[in-house]
């Protein structure tokens, strides 16, 4: 068998048209979606993923306030902004890139956003209300696996679902939101037992764990389906994801690319928080 390729750019196109629409029917209103996105420091990663931010948000008509910090920023500083954002009328999503430097703890300027701007879907507020299946803003990553997911007739329902990584960004939100799909949900960590025997029991693979090609062709169930959500740079510089693709895509029934896969989802989300945030 060779699996069926899941498009996340073909996906994410379409879900940045329906942005752009609902873009349109704001602007009737008088209302232009804001999305401000913090960055401190020069992380070239995070620069990379920021500079895609602001470019996706222009494309559909959404604005974004550049904030980018020095690296010696402090807590104090940051909180500030984040409490001035907060109070901006201007202002529907904030997004503060990860990782911060060392300095500036993480989990005490997340929790400073106020939810109902936290278009990552990081606040505790947000988890929480996801875990009781009355979500606000679902955090983009694994949203854009769950439309990815809708949209390639997978069904969820009854099956059993493995996902590997329990981040509080990826992993934890993913198997929530397959819980509350009705799958019945494994969650695997570094400390899992036996691995491939817990991932060649699912009928659908989620992979999070950010080890390049960690999850074996073997190990996956013929006929399973396998979602990528890993990034790693390759030692040829080339981004490879956390499955092995080559074996995995002989035993899948259906499986996601990297890149053009769950990456392309993640912005498009965001931008779907973003207009939601602004209440369209
Ligand atoms: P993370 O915070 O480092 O979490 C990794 C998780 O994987 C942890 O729960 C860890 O277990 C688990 N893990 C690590 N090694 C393992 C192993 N050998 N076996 C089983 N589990 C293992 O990573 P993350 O932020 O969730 O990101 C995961 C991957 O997704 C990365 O490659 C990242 O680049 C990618 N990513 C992609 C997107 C996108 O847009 N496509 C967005 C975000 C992240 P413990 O909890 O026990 O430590």
């Amino acid at each position: 068998m060779t699996a069926r390729i899941l498009d996340g750019k073909l996906v994410a196109a379409a879900v940045r048209e329906e942005v752009r629409v609902r873009v349109a029917r704001l602007a009737e209103r008088g209302i232009t979606p804001g999305l401000a996105v913090v960055l401190v420091g020069g992380d070239p990663a995070s620069q990379v993923y920021v500079r895609a931010k602001h470019k996706a948000a222009h494309e559909v008509g959404v604005a974004s306030f550049d904030h980018s910090l020095p690296a010696e920023t402090t807590r104090a500083q940051l909180l500030d902004l984040v409490k001035t954002l907060g109070d901006d009328p201007r202002v529907h999503g904030i997004l503060v890139q990860l990782p911060l430097p060392p300095q500036i703890e993480a989990t005490s300027i997340l929790d400073a956003i106020p939810p109902e701007k936290d278009v990552d879907g990081f606040h505790p507020d947000n988890i929480g209300r996801l875990a009781q299946s009355r979500p606000r803003f679902i955090a983009a990553t694994p949203k854009g696996c769950m439309r990815l997911l809708a949209e390639s007739g997978i069904e969820l329902r009854g099956a059993s679902a493995v996902v590997v990584g329990r981040s509080n960004i990826v992993g934890k939100p993913m198997s929530l939101l397959l819980t509350n799909a009705s799958a019945t949900v494994t969650v695997c960590h570094s400390q899992t037992r036996d691995l491939p025997a817990v991932v060649a029991s699912a009928d659908v693979v989620v992979a999070a764990l950010g080890r390049p090609r960690a999850i074996r062709g073997e190990w996956i169930k013929p006929g399973a389906v396998v979602i990528d959500v890993g990034i790693n740079r390759g030692d040829d510089g080339k981004l490879v994801g956390d499955v092995d693709f080559a074996g995995a895509v002989e035993r899948a029934s259906a499986i996601t690319p990297v890149p053009g896969g769950v990456g392309p989802m993640t912005i498009a989300c965001l931008l779907e928080n973003t207009v939601s945030g602004a209440g369209g």
